[in-house]
């Protein structure tokens, strides 16, 4: 996509202004991808099966294209806004980002949402000799598969985000700034949501599932734990007004 394409794309009205920030990235599942710039320019770029498998060269030398113009124009902005991107990455900086790094990493909830992510893989990784109720489920209606795709899609996406909120509270409170809605708060919210689907998709094997049940009973245990604490430590998560996905409640 040339640079004169995306301006013209990006300048489309149509789009939501941020959208993808706050979402779960789970494409083929969204209701508003005709309102997302980020897909339209997926679907632009990687329309040809050829190009949307990642192993092909194809692939990166799109991505490396649209790199280097978002670069181009991100460099333009900041010149209007009289910004030196060059004198951001200093050496402290990037000692400073380090930094960062390794405390979020260290985090306790940081380091809760890895485990998690890790008893999720050893279930899977055990399944293969589980039990389950297909038939029953299917009688009710219940497809379990549904249910182990919201498990693996939210498997990661939970600890990047809550790794996410966890490194933007550090800078905020640093940089302490009100005008804008926070980061930390909107990256927290999607991680809880991730969290309150999967606990449910975890307590719908439960309900089929004849040999694992404890098992099951325990990881579901664990993340409501995890999602306690999350509540608890980005307090205004829950109301974080994600663009495009949340309404204002007036009477609230
Ligand atoms: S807003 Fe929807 S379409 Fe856009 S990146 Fe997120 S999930 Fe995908």
């Amino acid at each position: 996509m040339n640079r004169d394409r995306l301006e013209r794309l990006a300048a489309e009205k149509r789009f939501i202004p941020g959208i993808y920030n706050y979402c779960d990235r789970w494409c083929e599942r969204c209701p508003q991808t005709s309102r997302c710039l980020n897909f339209s320019i997926s679907e632009e770029e990687f329309s040809d099966p050829e190009t949307r498998d990642i192993r092909n060269e194809a692939f990166w030398n799109k991505l490396s294209g649209i790199l280097g113009e978002t670069l181009e124009l991100l460099r333009e902005g900041a010149k209007k806004w009289g910004i030196e991107l060059e004198t951001l990455d200093s050496l402290d900086d990037i000692e400073n980002l380090k930094a960062k790094d390794v405390a979020a990493e260290n985090h306790l909830l940081c380091r809760a949402a890895k485990r998690y992510s890790k008893m999720v893989e050893d279930w899977f990784s055990e399944g293969k000799t589980f039990f389950f109720e297909t038939a029953a489920a299917a009688r009710e209606g219940v497809d379990l598969e549904e249910a182990f795709d919201v498990i693996r899609w939210y498997q990661y996406f939970i600890s990047a985000k809550i790794m996410r909120a966890v490194r933007g509270k550090v800078e905020e409170e640093e940089e302490r700034c009100d005008e804008f809605p926070s980061d930390s708060d909107g990256s927290a919210k999607i991680a809880l949501i991730g969290m309150d689907r999967s606990i449910a998709a975890w307590a719908m094997i439960r309900h089929y599932d004849s040999h694992s049940a404890e098992k099951v009973l325990d990881i579901i245990a664990f993340l409501d734990h995890l999602r306690q604490a999350v509540e608890k430590a980005f307090s205004s998560a829950r109301s974080f007004i994600r663009p495009g996905f949340d309404r204002i409640d007036l009477n609230g």
